[in-house]
């Protein structure tokens, strides 16, 4: 029996690189995506075992996501579960943020999560089987200063998920997100320490989260056991916003 083609984007490193390879140790044939060949590089070397593969994508270009998705389903067939994981910040109060700033998270974070969803419907819709699994953050909900636009953006993507639930539910197509707290990556990495603690002491678990707590969610939610679920936002966030 041919493999199921998992897809994540932004598999270079952090929560997206432990998704990529959890979904390959569960029996997935994994596309990871990078932007430079570095990261490419990286992805074909722990996709190594399970004979998955790396590819460059910039997510803000929807003809180099078409052209992927081509390449995909000529060699290899349909992507069945995408991982909308890619993601940026360009943080700052919004007196100070500029135009480039809110555009550009926008672009990365909401803008390519319509592109790629559209796209990987084409093969889902015929599969009559699909997971669009798109990462978002408890900063959607909760809020934070200082991430007006990222939060617009993870907002816009919930928002979306739940609309693009309705449309594809009768193909036994699911789309749901997963929402983490603070996850140890580099993204977070870049925090400044007093502003961390401030946020781990928000976290009833007292701890901060693992690339591998949110990986787990999204092995579920591309399981044949999540079925039921669609339009949903699960968050992964030790309690933090309850
Ligand atoms: P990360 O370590 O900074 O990694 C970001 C990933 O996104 C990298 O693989 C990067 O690729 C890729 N990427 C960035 N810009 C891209 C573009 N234009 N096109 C394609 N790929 C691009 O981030 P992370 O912490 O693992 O976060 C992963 C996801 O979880 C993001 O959506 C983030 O918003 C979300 N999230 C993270 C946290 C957290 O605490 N870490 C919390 C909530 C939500 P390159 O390596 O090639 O640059």
């Amino acid at each position: 029996m041919s493999r199921t083609i998992a897809l994540v984007t932004g598999a270079s490193r952090g929560i997206g690189q432990t998704i990529a390879m959890q979904l390959a140790k569960a029996g997935y044939f994994v596309v990871g995506t990078a932007t430079s060949e570095a990261g490419v590089a990286r992805i074909e070397r722990y996709l190594k075992d399970s004979g998955g593969i790396g590819r460059i994508l910039d997510v803000r270009s929807a003809s180099d996501i078409d052209e992927l998705f081509t390449q995909i389903e000529s060699i290899y067939g349909h992507v069945e579960v995408l991982v909308n994981n890619a993601g940026i910040t360009q943080d700052s109060l919004l007196m100070r943020m500029s135009e480039d700033a809110f555009s550009e998270v926008v672009d990365v974070n909401l803008k390519a999560v319509f592109h790629t969803s559209k796209r990987s419907l084409k093969g889902m819709m015929k599969a009559r089987h699909g997971r669009i699994i798109n990462i978002t953050s408890v900063v959607a909900q909760m809020g934070n200063a200082g991430q007006a636009n990222y939060a617009a953006s993870k907002a816009g993507v919930e928002g979306f998920t739940r609309s693009l639930a309705r449309e594809v539910g009768s193909r036994q197509i699911t789309v749901n997100c997963v929402a983490p707290g603070i996850i140890e990556s580099d993204m977070t990495s870049e925090l400044d320490e007093r502003y961390k603690q401030a946020m781990l002491d928000a976290v009833p678990v007292a701890r901060l989260g693992q690339p591998e707590d949110v990986a787990a969610t999204v092995l579920f939610l591309a399981s044949n056991q999540a079925s039921y679920i669609t339009g949903a936002v699960i968050p992964v966030n030790g309690g933090m916003y309850l």
